[in-house]
């Protein structure tokens, strides 16, 4: 049986684990928190101590933590993945990390003489507990087939967008379209709360209509409208407001990388940062029509778009 390592095995890693050992592998797991070990310890993930030590023999890592600095600490670290594999293991990050730390980590796997591929994912927590993830790939020719078979029991579509840093841009730039719809989705929702509309029926008409989208439709932000979103789970994530914020910063990075205007994640990420400051940071993305009610944040709001 073939044994991979997966380190971070939170929302999104601790299904996705879960698929890989459906599929036949035993997997090691890392995480730094005991609640989220405990979880895939009952999925029948190996607990291990050490990234060193859940490395020992694998056929292949993956990695899915929150930004860059974890995975260039795991990765590229002294007593990292890097240091501790042999050279013909296979490394997945499937975080969404941008560009620029993309380009760093396919430095270091050079350097190190490792195989690594970037494959950040879309699909939300949803996508990962079905396995209809889609994936963006960046990496080497030589290696897409031994990583497009590593991905898939996770996933419906995985791409080869490119070589390395490929699979970061398209991600960044999705993910672009799908925070700005989520903060408009919430200010949508607040404005029609307000105008006596209601939520559910107004949803009815919307996905029928022109402002239909992905994220109206299964992170819709009114209580009770789509039973299986966040919103009526007390907003508990799903995707947390602090990990959508961070996806906005790698937007609006990747805009001054290349000199484009990217003002609608502005405005996004403002909004997302005043909700952070009002407590929202680890509530689900969708919890910013909860600020969005307060005339205060409604003046951030105009003050991101002036
Ligand atoms: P999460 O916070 O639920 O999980 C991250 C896990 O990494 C946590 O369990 C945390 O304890 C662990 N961790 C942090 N630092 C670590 C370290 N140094 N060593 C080992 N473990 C460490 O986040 P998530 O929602 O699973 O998201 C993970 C990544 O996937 C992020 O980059 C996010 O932007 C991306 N993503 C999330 C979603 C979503 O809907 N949740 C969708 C697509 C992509």
């Amino acid at each position: 049986m073939k044994t991979i390592a997966w380190i971070g095995l939170g929302f999104m890693g601790n299904p996705m684990s879960k698929h890989m050992m459906n599929a036949g592998y035993t997997v090691r797991g890392v995480d730094i928190d005991p609640a989220a070990c405990e979880r895939a310890a009952q999925n029948g993930v190996q607990i291990c101590s050490s990234v060193a030590e859940a490395c020992q023999g694998v056929t292949a890592v993956f990695t899915m933590l929150p930004t860059g600095s974890e995975v260039k600490e795991v990765l590229a670290g002294p007593n990292g993945v890097f240091a501790n594999i042999d050279p013909g293991t296979v490394v997945i990050d499937c975080s969404t990390i941008g560009i620029e730390n993309a380009r760093s980590l396919h430095g270091s796997a050079r350097k190190a003489g490792r195989i690594f591929a970037e494959a950040p994912v879309s699909g939300g927590t949803e996508g990962a507990i079905a396995a209809t993830l889609t994936f963006m790939v960046g990496c080497e020719d030589a290696h897409v087939d031994r990583v497009k078979a590593l991905l898939s029991p996770l996933g419906a579509y995985v791409a080869h967008v490119g070589g390395p840093e490929a699979g970061q841009a398209a991600k960044v730039v999705n993910n672009l379209i799908m925070g700005v719809c989520v903060a408009v989705n919430c200010e949508a929702t607040a404005l029609a709360e307000r105008l006596g509309l209601n939520l559910k029926a107004f949803f009815e008409i919307a996905i029928r209509s022109t402002a239909d989208n992905w994220t109206f439709r299964v992170w819709n932000p009114g209580v009770g409208v789509v039973p299986s979103a966040p919103a009526s789970k007390d907003y508990q994530a799903g995707f947390k407001t602090w990990l959508l914020a961070k996806d906005l910063t790698l937007a609006m990075d990747a805009g001054r990388e290349v000199g484009t205007t990217i003002a609608t994640a502005e405005a996004a990420h403002a909004l997302l940062q005043q909700h952070m400051e009002n407590g929202g940071a680890d509530l689900d993305a969708t919890s910013l029509v909860l600020s969005l009610k307060t005339p205060a944040v409604t003046g951030v709001a105009q003050k991101a778009i002036a």
